[in-house]
């Protein structure tokens, strides 16, 4: 296992390595003791071992896509397990992988041996944080929340020993696992994942209007997705399109399936009901996940500055409205914000986990910008909007946000009490770095 110190010999390689794979070009002023690349689970319990012998910390990176940059924290050893890589597919269709083989790469794996995954919808998302914080994956609506196809983990504690977690062993980490996110105590070395055949189609729909369309065009969403009960993810994207002055809103919808007669159906319905007034639109193209990827790659562009929110807004308020401010004011031709519909995952009730929040609407706002210059403003949009929103939702995604920024439910109230005694008990020196800003819980 290769370690840079701090204190080492090249101020810039310790830099190089303090930073790589960041997805978040705003580089936190926080410096590890060292870093640690592992290529091994024993790297793993090797890296544990020497933070128990330093006495200090130890924190993770998978795939580097946490916004707020949570691997890096001071005086702690950083393990990096961006060059432990494992992807495997058992006879079960169960597959193996390592935290830092990314949503692309387990997606093409997976689909070569005609299987899927619910990955994350940006490629380049590491499957570690993404699971480990609940997973908001590809036909979601349909499929759930992608920690509740995590069969077992593999997990090296915090006393330096191999754990396998399941249902019937170890089944408190199992439990802590699927939406305990940085508050996991212990490193997970692989994740067992049920698979599914891969889709045999999947179409697309959208139209783009500009922003003066904005209340008829979102309650029309929001009357169509609370019809939906099959394979079909819709959201609305508030966005700055090529050529307009100001932003639009885009109704975006995806179809997985097998035949065509039923998925073309479907998104006729909606075809035949979109409001007057598209400054653009598509109905039902043939599209994959490739092509979606690389959207999703372009929409969430690397080196720039982010700063992101969000919020499951209750079913009782008046979505539309409540969302206006966000979707009309963007700071900047980049940012972006997004509702997606939750429904019909919303309307069941989740398995006995750790990830225990949500409702029929997600929203999101991502500021996006290029250099200092644009930290106030766009940091001020985001809090100014979620201070509204957040009133007004029943919690917030993990994946998604920067503990420091403004004070959230998590997971209910049962759940969070459960994950700090689970947390006690494995890691009672406080050993493996936890939720960066929610210090006094018992969980950072
Ligand atoms: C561009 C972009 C797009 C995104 N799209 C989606 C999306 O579609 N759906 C969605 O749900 N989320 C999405 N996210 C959020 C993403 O899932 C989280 O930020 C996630 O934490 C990233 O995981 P990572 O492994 O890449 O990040 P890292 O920064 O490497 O990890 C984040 C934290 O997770 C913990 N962790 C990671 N691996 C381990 C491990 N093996 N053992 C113990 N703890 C570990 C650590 O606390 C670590 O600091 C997106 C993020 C970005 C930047």
């Amino acid at each position: 296992m290769e370690i840079v110190w701090r204190n080492g010999p090249s101020k810039e390689n310790y830099e190089q390595e303090r930073t790589k794979r960041l997805f978040n070009t705003d580089i936190p002023a926080r410096f590890p003791l060292a870093i640690a690349s592992a290529r091994r689970e024993q790297d793993v319990v090797d890296a544990v071992n020497l933070a128990i012998s330093k006495n200090c910390r130890i924190s993770v990176r998978a795939g580097g896509h946490s916004y707020a940059a949570w691997s890096v924290r001071s005086h702690a050893i950083l393990l990096d397990l961006g060059d432990y890589r494992e992807c495997g597919l058992d006879e079960n269709d169960v597959a193996c992988v390592s935290p830092s083989v990314t949503g692309r790469e387990l997606h093409d794996f997976l689909l070569a041996r005609g299987r899927f995954f619910p990955v994350g919808h940006c490629p380049d998302v590491g499957v570690g944080g993404y699971l480990l914080g609940g997973g908001m994956g590809w036909n979601q609506p349909n499929l759930g929340w992608a920690c509740e196809h995590i069969v077992a983990v593999d997990v090296v504690t915090a006393a330096g020993e191999r754990k396998r977690a399941d249902a019937h062993q170890n089944s408190d980490l199992f439990w802590a696992a699927r939406g305990g996110g940085p508050a996991f105590p212990g490193i997970v070395t692989r994740f067992y994942l049920r698979t599914f055949p891969a889709p045999g189609i999947m179409r697309s729909s959208g139209y783009i209007y500009s922003v003066e369309h904005y209340s008829t065009v979102f309650n029309w969403a929001l009357g169509i997705a609370a019809t939906f009960e099959h394979s079909i993810e819709i959201v609305a994207i508030g966005s700055y399109q090529t050529g307009i002055e100001t932003p639009c809103i885009t109704i975006a919808l995806l179809a997985f399936g097998d035949d065509e007669d039923p998925i073309k159906t479907l998104l006729q319905g909606v075809e035949n009901s979109h409001p007057d007034g598209a400054v653009s639109h598509w109905f039902c193209q043939e599209t994959n996940l490739a092509e979606q990827f690389e959207f999703k790659a372009k929409a969430y562009p690397t080196g720039h500055r982010w700063y992101v929110d969000n919020a499951f807004v209750r079913n009782d308020v008046d979505v539309a409205a409540i969302l206006q401010p966000a979707f009309t004011t963007l700071p900047t031709r980049k940012s972006l914000a997004l509702w997606s519909s939750m429904i019909p995952l919303s309307r069941r009730g989740l398995p006995d986990m750790a990830l225990s929040l949500h409702s029929d609407h997600y929203f999101a706002v991502y500021a996006v910008w290029e250099d200092e210059s644009g930290d106030s403003r766009s940091r001020a949009w985001v809090d100014e909007i979620m201070e509204s929103v957040g009133a007004q939702s029943v919690g917030s995604y993990l994946g998604e946000l920067d503990f420091r920024s403004r004070r959230a439910e998590y997971w209910g109230k049962e759940q969070r009490t459960r994950l700090t005694e689970i947390r006690r008990k494995w890691d009672p020196a406080n050993r493996i770095c936890g939720c960066l800003g929610l210090e006094g819980l018992g969980l950072s």
